[in-house]
């Protein structure tokens, strides 16, 4: 589903944010992406989604080699990876259902089908009846879970997180991971950056850590491994 093959970035000032990278994530599978800061993280997260071009290597997603993409087939990739922020980025001038419903009328789905996805998302991310709420007069992870139903609306094949714990308190986290477990059992492959040490001992997926722009450890059940 998403591979690199030998992919280096450096950076217009000199810095090798990624350093020879080499990762085959197959359709379906968990993995976290964990490392210091400065490790890369986001510049991979970044080049999955071509909003970085590489300096060397390839990059496939979805059987698409990205690296050669032309700009205005970038749309295209978008659609097929969802993603979800630290920080949720909700259009607060929208309510909870025109959230979800803009991401579709973007890509021109027409509002009777709309109007019977939008509730079936709310659903399966467990906010039933709160379509017409603003995103401040939710809770932090129920914010969480209105982005998650936005990035998962018109089910792209890959989902990738960003953090998507880090301003939540332990027990609002786990719920987060309860429904983005659901999502990968439904065959959603899932690519999470995250410093959360205890959700990735826990869960025993796989885990690649990045470092100085290498993959330091790439473990099929792995765990976080650091003291930060
Ligand atoms: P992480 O997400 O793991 O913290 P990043 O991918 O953000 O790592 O950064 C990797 C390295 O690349 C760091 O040394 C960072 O300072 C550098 N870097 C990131 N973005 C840029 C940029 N736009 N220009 C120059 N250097 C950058
Ligand atoms: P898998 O189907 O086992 O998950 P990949 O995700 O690596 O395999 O590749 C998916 C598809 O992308 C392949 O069937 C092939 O069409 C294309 N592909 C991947 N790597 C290469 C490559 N190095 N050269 C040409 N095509 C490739």
């Amino acid at each position: 589903m998403i591979e690199f093959q030998n992919v280096s970035k450096k950076y217009d000032n000199g810095v090798m944010a990624l350093d020879n990278v080499n990762i085959k994530i197959e359709k379906g599978e968990f993995v976290f992406i964990v490392g210091p800061s400065g490790a890369g993280k986001s510049t991979f997260i970044k080049t999955i989604l071509k909003e970085v071009d590489v300096s060397t290597g390839k990059v496939w997603v979805d059987q698409t080699n990205i690296t050669r993409l032309h700009q205005r087939r970038v749309p295209y990739l978008r659609r097929k990876v969802g993603v979800v922020f630290q920080d949720f980025r909700l259009l607060p001038n929208k309510t909870v259902y025109e959230n979800i419903a803009f991401a579709m009328e973007i890509i021109g789905t027409n509002q009777r089908i709309i109007r019977k996805q939008v509730p079936m998302i709310l659903a399966l991310v467990g906010l039933m009846g709160k379509g017409n709420v603003y995103p401040n007069q939710l809770s932090g992870g129920e914010q969480q879970r209105v982005s998650i139903a936005r990035a998962m609306i018109n089910n792209p094949p890959i989902l990738i997180a960003d953090e998507p714990t880090g301003n939540l308190d332990p027990e609002t986290s786990w719920e987060i991971m309860k429904i983005l477990r659901t999502i990968n059992r439904r065959g959603t492959t899932i690519l999470m950056a995250t410093h959360d040490r205890e959700i990735v001992d826990i869960m025993r997926k796989r885990v690649i850590a990045l470092e100085k722009g290498n993959v330091a450890r790439d473990d099929k059940i792995g765990v976080y491994g650091y003291d930060d």
